[in-house]
């Protein structure tokens, strides 16, 4: 099978995994968006994903991204959605306004500043997820802790060329990923109360897309389940 067939296959399927979760809620699928993590895999497959219909990719790494975005045509990047949903240092953070629509990986004020300078250096506007640790126990895989949450929205209220979109979060390693998203909705209802623009909850990988659907996720990050598992660097 062509490469392209075997992403379409695998796209379907997760196109219908969505669908099906949301139905099962009562949720219209169209309300959540479907962003393709294409980090470790070649810029082809990202334009085979575009020509599929796909309209965010995602990727974690400031300097693979940046590689990859470069080589596509700006016909080829038009109406396509970039995210950034990688941990980010504060001297790299402001490049990655140069190409990334959305950040969905802020968790600390230095990375706002950074952000912020950087889409004002660059003259576009980014739109800001705010990653939660939602164990506070693990901080290898970043995420601004509960307590400071609403402190780190308003930093990003008061940015200028940054939009708050909402939150993200990667479940916790063991544990059920259904009591993590339900805990994430929550606090995704605390940001929204004050900031009700802020409407968009990031959460569901490959394996647990469902669960996340079913407690409000508007945006699912999906890799291995449509790219294949992914090659070592
Ligand atoms: C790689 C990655 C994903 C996709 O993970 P899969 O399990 O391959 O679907 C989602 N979110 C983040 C932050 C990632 O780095």
């Amino acid at each position: 099978m062509s490469r392209s067939a075997e992403l379409r296959d695998n796209l379907t399927t997760v196109q219908r995994r969505i669908a099906g979760a949301a139905r099962s809620v009562g949720r219209d699928p169209g309300e959540v968006d479907l962003v393709v993590i294409t980090k470790y895999f070649p810029v082809d497959d990202v334009r085979r994903l575009i020509d599929l219909g796909v309209q965010h990719v995602g990727e974690n790494k400031d300097q693979e991204a940046s590689q990859k975005l470069a080589d596509l045509s700006a016909a080829e990047r038009e109406g396509v959605r970039v995210h950034f949903v990688g941990q980010l240092q504060s001297n790299k953070a402001g490049h990655v306004s140069a190409y990334a629509d959305v950040v969905q990986s802020v968790d600390r004020a230095k990375i706002v500043n950074a952000l912020a300078k950087g889409a004002a250096r660059h003259e576009r506007d980014v739109d800001v997820m705010l990653q939660v640790d939602l164990d506070g126990s693990d901080p290898g895989r970043g995420g601004v802790l509960v307590d400071d949450l609403l402190d780190l929205a308003q930093s990003v209220a008061d940015a200028d060329r940054l939009t708050l979109r909402g939150v993200m979060a990667v479940a916790p390693r063991g544990g059920d990923a259904g009591d993590a998203f339900a805990r994430l909705a929550e606090l995704a209802g605390t940001v929204q109360a004050v900031h009700p623009g802020a409407d968009c909850i990031s959460a569901g990988m490959s394996a647990d897309l469902e669960a996340a659907i079913e407690h409000g996720a508007t945006h699912v990050r999906v890799g291995s389940a449509i790219l294949g598992p992914r090659p070592s660097l």
